[in-house]
């Protein structure tokens, strides 16, 4: 079910917005949402078009933005002002990248070694930051407009192997694009969400994730425990992917013409061509034996045994980035349960099979190796919602959690749609003199008192040392941790005696009770307020009655009989109002009663002060 939020506006009710995944890749970007209908994920695309969006952002003279496949066509033409790979850039101060810095055929600022690079396009610098938040701005108007509703929230993924300023630029860059990025997930997890993985508490699974894509490949090795990922171990090329495989097409075809390949560096017009028919034929080569074409009015052909002669020093690369991550995690190939194929290059069959041979095992590649990730992080976006309620990475609690206070009213210890793993605590004391024990009642919903909510558990704090009342300390003390499993500890801070217990927090709920009991809290709410207030007026007045018994016992010989009366009278009214249900009328006895203690009381505690000061220097 969606979560339910309150329109402050109009006091109505609305379904939670769309939180969206993001994979925001290096050559190509798109998003995915789980479909309302089917709750099945899907990459989102217009009517004929396809779901991937270049990561290429285009500046024109007058500072005019363009993304994706319109901005891709300026690569040749205007490659100073068109801006690929902004993610390659992400985090990275220029002495990080400069042995690169030929890779990038625009404007990468080296003026400082230390700082974050910048790029310039026309006259303006950009942080790759900002350049990233273009490309998630596009994928942003795009779901916005296919979905016909405002997308504001998103999870976006990156390589496991980004460290915390990587991971903290796609956060500022999705801020950028006024994205709230509720989480950033590796993609590697991403993957294997999408293939079911992860998805059951019990699954124990060594998962290795192959994620060959269009300029990069990375290996990754995970551990799925207790419905937790635990990256064991990453390897990769960050400059190996398919335009290398283009790239070894490219040169048979020119050594097969006689052409020099400096002509690639000289003619840019010529070497795209070139480059764009050796991306078809190895596309066309999946599932041919021979592809044939002209070009530039010469005859190109390649065969599929030539092609996969030329690629397999490149696969072979991998393989050993594979074996090194396998050594890295401390596992040999049998360790591994299941491999997952991530990214286009991973359609090349020369490739399925040395992988699916290196791990001695048929690898999983039904899901779109392109979408992949993307639909993974819509089922991480989904889990985050609150909406698939039998997965464990949920990470925010759907309903209050507290404990039952005097008057049966529910003080809230986490609220509602805090983050899993939490704690909190909070003082208490005893109502008694020499109360030796205190009752723990631990509630969950959103109702003012805990008759109406849920109870999770109770346990006993015993053996509090005899206090006068007010005296005894109770830390009482709730910490869910990541399984989602709440542990509440109430201890007595002056004796140290304490007391624990284990709740599961998200006990069986249907979706339906947790939709019904966010709707109660909201149409009882003015019954609730008014309720509260009752219940604390009327312990209010029991404590009085209590205090002033015990003062007027304690003092008789100080009290004249008409003070006395007067008190008896004013008790009697105030323990009369208590059974009725009006606050107001409580809170007028207290105040009569008050009035007629206030003058005995400062009378006798001035003589007590001033017999205990007799004698005494200051
Ligand atoms: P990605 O970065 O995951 O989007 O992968 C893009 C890369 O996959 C590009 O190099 C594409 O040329 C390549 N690719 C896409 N489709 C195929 C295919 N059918 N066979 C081989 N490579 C492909």
């Amino acid at each position: 079910m969606a979560k339910i939020a309150i329109n402050i506006a109009t006091g109505s009710l609305q379904k939670e917005e769309i939180i969206v995944g993001i994979d925001l890749g290096t050559t190509n970007s798109l998003v995915a949402i789980i479909h309302p209908d089917t709750r099945q994920p899907i990459a989102l695309k217009e009517h004929n078009s396809s779901s991937l969006v270049p990561s290429v952002i285009h500046f024109d003279e007058y500072g005019n933005v363009t993304v994706g496949e319109a901005a891709k066509s300026f690569l040749v033409t205007q490659p100073q002002n068109t801006i690929f790979s902004a993610k390659r850039l992400m985090g990275k101060s220029y002495n990080d990248i400069k042995d690169n810095a030929s890779f990038f055929s625009y404007k990468v600022i080296d003026d400082s070694n230390q700082t974050m690079v910048k790029v310039q396009a026309g006259n303006k610098f950009y942080t790759p930051a900002e350049l990233s938040s273009f490309i998630l701005k596009e994928l942003k108007q795009r779901a916005e407009h296919i979905l016909k509703t405002p997308v504001n929230k998103a999870v976006i993924t990156v390589p496991a192997y980004f460290n915390d300023a990587q991971r903290q630029a796609t956060r500022d860059a999705g801020k950028l694009a006024g994205l709230d990025v509720l989480r950033i997930v590796n993609e590697p997890t991403a993957a294997s969400l999408a293939y079911g993985l992860g998805l059951h508490k019990e699954e124990e699974k060594t998962i290795a994730v192959y994620d060959l894509g269009g300029g990069t490949f990375d290996i990754s090795i995970l551990k799925i425990s207790n419905g937790i990922f635990e990256v064991l171990s990453t390897n990769g090329d960050t400059y190996l992917g398919g335009d290398d495989i283009d790239n070894s097409i490219v040169k048979y075809w020119l050594q097969q013409a006689g052409i020099n390949e400096d002509e690639l560096k000289v003619n840019k017009e010529f070497a795209q061509g070139i480059r764009l028919q050796a991306e078809a034929a190895k596309i066309y080569l999946s599932s041919n034996d021979i592809f044939e074409t002209t070009f530039n009015g010469d005859a190109l052909s390649i065969t599929k045994k030539i092609f996969e002669g030329l690629i397999q020093p490149l696969v072979d690369k991998t393989i050993v980035c594979s074996s090194n991550a396998l050594k890295d995690a401390g596992l040999t190939k049998t360790a591994i349960d299941v491999v997952v194929m991530v990214g286009g290059s991973t359609r090349v069959p020369l490739v399925k099979e040395s992988i699916s041979n290196f791990f001695g095992k048929a690898v999983n590649d039904t899901v779109n190796p392109d979408e992949v990730v993307a639909l993974g992080a819509a089922i991480q976006a989904d889990i985050l919602a609150g909406n698939n309620k039998d997965v464990l990475l949920l990470d925010i609690t759907p309903l209050s959690l507290g404990i039952e206070t005097m008057g049966g009213l529910m003080d809230v210890m986490i609220a509602r749609n805090s983050k899993i793993p939490n704690k909190a605590s909070r003082q208490y004391t005893t109502q008694k003199d020499g109360q030796s024990g205190m009752k723990i009642s631990v509630y969950q919903g959103e109702r003012d008192m805990v008759n109406d909510n849920r109870k999770l558990a109770e346990f006993n704090l015993s053996n509090i040392p005899a206090m006068p009342a007010g005296m005894a300390k109770v830390e009482v003390s709730f910490l869910i941790n990541a399984d989602g499993i709440l542990v509440v500890k109430a201890k007595e801070l002056r004796s140290g005696i304490e007391q624990s217990i284990e709740v599961k927090a998200q006990q069986d709920l249907t979706d339906a009770e947790l939709e019904k009991m966010l709707l109660d809290s909201i149409t009882h709410a003015k019954e609730d307020i008014a309720t509260r207030a009752l219940v604390e007026a009327r312990t209010e007045g029991e404590q009085l009655l209590e205090t002033t018994e015990k003062f007027i016992q304690k003092n008789t010989t100080h009290l004249s009989k008409e003070e006395f009366m007067q008190t008896a009278a004013a008790m009697q009214a105030l323990q009369l109002s208590l059974t009725m249900n009006d606050k107001d009328l409580i809170h007028t006895k207290v105040e009569e009663l008050n009035n007629i203690s206030r003058p005995y009381a400062e009378r006798i505690m001035d003589a007590a002060i001033s017999y205990a000061m007799r004698g005494k220097t200051i």
